[in-house]
């Protein structure tokens, strides 16, 4: 039985204030939330800040990004080792963010995968398709080739320290949400071809889905056997949003 797994990507969003204020109320109201895994993703610049309040929570920290480098002269770059030392479980590679608008290839991306897991980081693995290549009918080509070159670099073992998001990139901050029976339809595809290659991992790895995600929508997308939860952006930033999404994930056991 895989246990549901809710992250918060705060993006390029907030200031100490609002952190502060965000961080008050998710805190509380998360330790009230039993039986699913929850995590905040914020900038690195408020890593600490984070880590700080959540100390003796049950919700963890990730980053948004890692360094392909382990430390040493690589001006702007922050690496997995530094990650781990500010408390991070977590990060997420591969987000259709950094692939479109920073450029990042799938071989980048699977180098960060790599160095995040051998620093001891889980990582999150965003995959999905553009519309145009939805519409072209290339969804399950494009994700599988985005698996692919990380199965290939890591080995189908490595999936067993990491998630997987599926996230539709025409679905991402647009208010458009895959509807969950297309959303269970790549997710199953996903582990298929995981359990292809190991079927123990693909019965065990976490595949979540992300695109948005709110609470109005959250448990219909829980519901579907292959949805282990949720890569949530704009929803993040509004503490009931995401408790409430939270809670979805806890009740859709
Ligand atoms: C994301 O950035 O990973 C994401 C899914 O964003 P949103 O929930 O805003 O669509």
């Amino acid at each position: 039985m895989r246990v549901k797994f809710v992250a918060g990507n705060w993006k390029m969003n907030g200031n100490l204030a609002s952190n502060e204020a965000l961080l008050q109320a998710l805190v509380p109201a998360l330790a009230g939330i039993s039986g699913m895994d929850s995590a905040v993703c914020p900038p690195y610049a408020y890593l600490s800040q984070v880590q700080r309040a959540l100390i003796g929570s049950n919700t963890v920290m990730g980053g948004q990004d890692v360094c392909q480098y382990g430390n040493g002269a690589y001006t702007g770059g922050v690496s997995a080792a530094m990650l781990r030392d500010l408390g991070c479980r977590y990060v997420i590679v591969g987000h259709s963010e950094r692939r479109t608008v920073f450029g990042e290839t799938d071989a980048l991306v699977a180098e960060k995968f790599a160095v995040a897991q051998q620093a001891g980081l889980k990582p999150i693995l965003c995959v999905g398709e553009t519309l145009t290549e939805r519409e072209a009918g290339a969804t399950e080509r494009v994700v599988e080739r985005q698996l692919n070159v990380v199965v290939q670099r890591s080995g189908a073992a490595a999936l067993r320290n990491a998630v997987v998001a599926y996230e539709p990139v025409w679905a991402i901050g647009t208010g458009k949400t895959a509807t969950p029976e297309e959303a269970q339809g790549v997710h199953a595809f996903i582990r298929g071809r995981l359990a292809a290659a190991d079927p123990a991992v693909a019965d065990g790895v976490r595949i979540v889905y992300g695109g948005s995600v709110k609470a109005a929508n959250a448990a219909q997308l829980f519901a579907m056997p292959d949805i282990d939860g949720g890569l949530i952006g704009g929803a993040a930033l509004v503490a009931e949003e995401f408790v409430a999404i939270c809670r979805a994930a806890a009740q859709s056991r």
